[in-house]
């Protein structure tokens, strides 16, 4: 059965999800940097959620921190989640934009004593905080305004003294029937009297996503394990208001391959840097999928539409994932060669404008058959864009290390001058022929094939790995093949 309908949970209330019989889910991120991999990971889950229960797949900016937010940061994200194409219902809503709102919830928790005024400078605060550490005590609120009345609160701040507003925390235990995690219960005397409002009037995280959940009627809240924290808070807030809580799927951090956490160091990180590395959008959705969740223990590629149609919560898990780039990577090659041609062509073009190529000169034909052949070995877009220099550069770098074992021997040169000058002559230019002529010139000097094959490759190209000799010479032309190979025996 559906992970969806076996949960139950024993919040006090019923979700929205059985009032509705629709599954409506949000992603929230807050816009203070680019869209990273753990962020694309909830978007994706969310989304792959809300289609494949037809649901409503809603995008909210929390930007409430105005110091941190900004317009960049959110035009990273839309970009990001654009082009993963994970499109969204409703939204996006901007949590600046409600302000009002979420202090007529505050308000309203007034009004019943289920919150209060806190007079406590920060830096009295701060100073009882730093006596509990120093004791050795958990640093929670002392209450020293729980007992205020509404009178003196009101007095006081009719005096200008400024107030933040703390909720009263529930006692016993709070019990989260994680949708991946199990039940998880948190004993409430952890906690303390949090606040939700500022004293500048600005509302806390823990206020503002429960006012919107409830608002956005959602129904499901998929998001990292980082919040598994946060949950206990939130559940006493919606059952302060009278509401029902959604159900709650807490996924796992993800590290690198060295079990830390993934960063900078570990290379690319955001979506976008992934796109500008030339990554493929549903290369990256499939291996982004695979991150905590799998279908079964052997398949790693899915569409999009067969990602919509397999995903649930109940196959994924609790344990850390692990982002490999080199996986990635390899999944991206797999992607690349099965991609329409038309579709790299399109991706390629840009590309190639942006080296100074005249693309509006490039024979077509021509075109396709290169791609065709590096994209057998590529693994990103950008890749093939590179490995275009070896065809239309007009000179090209050697790589030192490969000129060395491979340039400068005597026999390798002997035998490059020999190909030199038959490719000069060869007619017709043909794949089938150059490969003749490999043998010809290789059994005549009674060198086997690689002799010949890889100087000819490191002159051609100035690498040692690349597509296959034949195709190489074929593509790039006699003329060019002639002038590369006399440059190397030009030199020194
Ligand atoms: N804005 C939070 C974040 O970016 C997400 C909050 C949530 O999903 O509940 O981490």
């Amino acid at each position: 059965m559906d992970s969806l309908f076996v949960c139950v949970h024993n919040y006090p209330f019923e979700s929205f999800y059985f009032m509705e019989n629709k599954v409506r889910v949000r992603f929230a991120p807050s816009p203070t940097g680019y869209l990273h991999v753990g962020g694309a990971r909830s978007a994706l889950f969310n989304w792959l959620f809300a289609r494949h229960h037809r649901g409503i797949f809603i995008l909210r900016i929390e930007d409430t921190d105005a110091a941190r937010s900004t317009e960049e940061s959110t035009r990273a994200i839309l970009d990001s989640l654009a082009w993963l194409g994970l499109d969204f219902d409703e939204g996006p809503f901007f949590q600046s934009e409600r302000t009002a709102l979420y202090q007529k919830y505050v308000q309203k928790l007034l009004d019943e004593n289920k919150a209060y005024f806190c007079f406590c400078s920060p830096e009295l605060l701060e100073e009882k905080r730093k006596k509990a550490l120093a004791a050795k005590l958990p640093p929670k609120y002392d209450g020293t305004c729980a007992s205020l009345t509404k009178a003196e609160a009101l007095t006081r701040i009719d005096n200008g003294e400024k107030a933040a507003v703390r909720f009263r925390k529930l006692e016993g235990f709070t019990d989260i029937n994680d949708l991946v995690r199990g039940r998880v219960t948190f004993d409430n005397r952890v906690l303390d009297d949090f606040i939700i409002l500022r004293s500048d009037g600005t509302p806390v995280y823990n206020l503002t996503v429960v006012v919107d959940d409830i608002e956005m009627r959602i129904t499901h809240v998929i998001r990292g394990e980082e919040h598994l924290s946060n949950t206990p808070r939130q559940l006493m807030l919606y059952q302060a208001f009278g509401q029902p809580a959604p159900y709650f799927a807490h996924v796992s951090v993800i590290l690198a391959p060295d079990k830390t956490k993934l960063s900078k160091r570990h290379g690319a990180a955001s979506v976008l840097e992934f796109r500008e590395l030339g990554y493929l959008p549903e290369a990256l959705m499939n291996y982004l999928a695979l991150l905590g969740w799998a279908y079964d223990d052997k398949t790693e590629f899915f569409s999009k539409e067969e990602l919509i149609e397999k995903f649930s919560l109940d196959k994924v898990s609790k344990n850390p994932a692990i982002f490999d780039h080199n996986k990635l990577s390899w999944m991206n090659s797999i992607y690349l060669k099965r991609v329409p041609l038309s579709r790299l062509e399109e991706l390629l073009i840009p590309l190639l404008k942006e080296k100074g190529y005249d693309i509006e000169k490039i024979n077509k034909t021509w075109l396709h058959s290169v791609i065709e052949l590096e994209r057998q070995r590529a693994k990103t877009v950008k890749d093939i864009a590179t490995n275009f220099d070896y065809y239309l550069a007009d000179k090209i770098t050697i790589e030192p290390e490969a000129a060395k074992k491979h340039l400068s021997p005597a026999e390798s040169r002997i035998l490059l001058l020999m190909l030199e000058t038959e490719l000069d002559k060869l007619e017709p230019y043909t794949i089938e022929n150059i490969e003749k002529l490999f043998i010809k010139i290789t059994t005549e000097k009674g060198v086997k094939l690689g002799q010949l094959v890889h100087p000819a490759r490191v002159a051609l190209t100035g690498k040692t790995v690349g597509p296959g000799i034949y195709e190489l010479l074929f593509a790039m032309g006699k003329e060019t093949a002639v002038k590369r190979i006399k440059a190397v025996l030009e030199s020194k």
